[in-house]
């Protein structure tokens, strides 16, 4: 029984290289398959949702997701819905 599976958190050290962030994990990514994170899941360091690394989010020491990058995490979502729901019942408090 060794480490638990888990999503690894990526994040750039001062080495260079992509080490997991999460405790008890001592995964990292050696230099020559560093070509290889793009498309491997990491935790975004934002919302800490599953997401695939890209060149983008990898430009960043601590990635974070497509969502997040767009501002659109799960919470805003929520908000922007709630709006939505208000500015509806503004509307037909009109009538
Ligand atoms: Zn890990
Ligand atoms: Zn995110």
């Amino acid at each position: 029984m060794s480490s638990k599976k888990h999503v690894h958190k990526y994040h750039k050290l001062q080495d260079g290289l992509w080490h997991c962030a999460l405790s008890d994990c001592t995964h990292f990514m050696p230099h020559n398959v560093a070509y290889n994170m793009r498309g491997k899941n990491s935790l975004c360091w934002d919302c800490n949702e599953k997401f695939p690394l890209d060149e983008e989010a990898m430009e960043n020491d601590e990635p974070i997701c497509y969502k997040c990058r767009i501002g659109i995490g799960e919470t805003d979502l929520k908000d922007l819905n709630k709006m939505i729901e208000k500015q509806g019942e503004k509307a037909a408090g009109r009538k």
